[in-house]
């Protein structure tokens, strides 16, 4: 069979209308880019990527590696010390604007230039080179290649950054930066002349979506770094559009002045287009359309809400003469999952009738969920039940249920609901 997915990604780019905006010629070398170029790509978490158009074409990262150094300074510093100095507002204002937060100094957030300034500089490293050879190392891992610096975006930025370094300079009379403000500023230009690719881009976003787990198995970055990242991508991460994007696409993303952008939808695929061309907000014109037909096409909008756990719970089969009433669960279980199995054990009436959980058809159980069932069996076990589980994968790990007596609700370790592999050995089984 040929690749379906692959095809609706060129008609995609096909369809996706003439051109506007203009590229940015504040660096001078980007003013060079063909503004013809199109690319999109969408690489799943288990590490499949599709691409169409100049999916092979180079250009600078920019604006999309701050996500990803924001990331490196919460994971040297923790989030508590980022945040001292750097906050996670919308600034509702450019990218580039020159301005700290009145009241307590501190860059907005961390996708405008004021904050990714200052988040470059938190990253540790000791010296400028070392800093900025380990924002490189991070970028590789994600990309899952090696990725190396365009010189002549970097030089050429550099000779005209007169705007980022008066941000620098500006960020040091308040005293978040402590390093001189010219070398920031280098380093920075470096992290932002980085050579990608939208297939690079698109497993870097697919790594944000899978929690910081790579493909391969290994963790990139921790949850609670990547949900941050994602919560300020989603309200700061197309600057002053920031409020369009998110109602009209609603994948947390973030563009860059070269012309690519990046979607991260949690728990899903990483996407990324490249086009040139930009709007009157530095993100790219035929990108963010792209991204609004990819979002409706495939129902990839964050707020469009789930099908309900209706499906997860099968309506229990409550006994009341004697034989053990089974209840079956089914997916996915988190916190409404959970609220429903509980709802179906209250269902059963006081009394040492057996009870079976029958877990064999769920995926998986999110920390919640197992805290919920296990208080479950807990109050099932002091009501007077005897409880089985099916759970073959052992998903309810250890579950020591602290009561041991009928009726006894005084805390206490020892019961263990008995295990089995299927409902049959459950149900055959004699009193435990
Ligand atoms: N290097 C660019 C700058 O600092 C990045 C801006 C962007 O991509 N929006 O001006």
């Amino acid at each position: 069979m040929k690749a379906p997915m692959n095809d609706y990604l060129t008609e995609l780019l096909d369809i996706c209308g003439e051109d506007d905006g203009a590229v940015a010629d504040y660096i001078p070398e980007l003013a060079q880019a063909d503004p013809d170029r199109l690319a999109v790509a969408i690489a799943t978490l288990d590490g499949q990527v599709y691409s169409a158009g100049d999916a092979d074409v180079e250009f600078s990262i920019q604006s999309i590696s701050k996500p990803f150094t924001y990331a490196l300074a919460i994971t040297d510093l923790g989030l508590e010390g980022v945040l001292e100095r750097i906050d996670v507002e919308p600034s509702g204002d450019a990218f580039n604007e020159i301005s700290l937060e009145p009241s307590t100094g501190r860059p907005r957030n961390p996708m405008i230039n004021a904050g990714a300034i200052a988040a470059h500089a938190l990253v540790e490293g000791g010296d400028a080179p070392k800093r900025f050879e380990r924002i490189l190392e991070l970028y590789s891992r994600l990309a899952g290649r090696e990725l190396s610096v365009d010189e002549g975006v970097f030089e050429s930025e550099l000779d005209t950054a007169d705007r980022n370094m008066a941000i620098a300079y500006m960020l040091k009379t308040v005293g978040t930066l402590e390093d001189d403000p010219a070398d920031v500023v280098r380093g920075y230009t470096r992290q932002c002349a980085v050579s990608v690719t939208v297939e690079d881009l698109a497993r870097m976003a697919a790594t944000l979506a899978a929690n910081g787990m790579s493909p391969d198995g290994t963790r990139v970055l921790e949850p609670a770094v990547t949900r941050q990242v994602l919560s300020v991508m989603a309200t700061c991460g197309m600057y002053d559009a920031a409020g369009d994007w998110l109602t009209t696409v609603g994948i947390p993303a973030k563009s860059g002045v070269a012309g690519g952008l990046i979607g991260v939808l949690p728990g899903q695929v990483g996407i990324a287009v490249f086009s040139p061309r930009l709007d009157q907000h530095g993100n790219s014109s035929r990108g963010v359309r792209v991204f609004e037909r990819l979002s409706a096409d495939m129902g990839l909008h964050l707020m469009e809400a789930p099908e309900s756990a209706r499906s997860v719970v099968r309506t229990p089969r409550v006994r009341d003469d004697g034989e053990p009433s089974v209840h079956e669960l089914a997916g996915d279980l988190r916190f409404v999952e959970s609220e429903r199995v509980l709802r179906g054990l209250e269902a059963e009436p006081e009394g040492d009738g057996v009870v079976v959980l029958d877990l064999h058809r769920v995926h998986r159980v999110h920390d919640v969920a197992r805290r919920m069932l296990l208080e479950g069996v807990r109050r099932l076990r002091i009501d007077g039940h005897e409880v089985r589980l099916v759970d073959p994968d052992g998903l309810l790990p250890d579950p020591d249920v602290d009561v041991s007596e009928p009726g006894d609700d005084t805390p206490r370790d020892g019961y263990v609901p008995q295990v089995f592999d299927s409902l049959d050995e459950a149900l055959a089984a004699s009193g435990g």
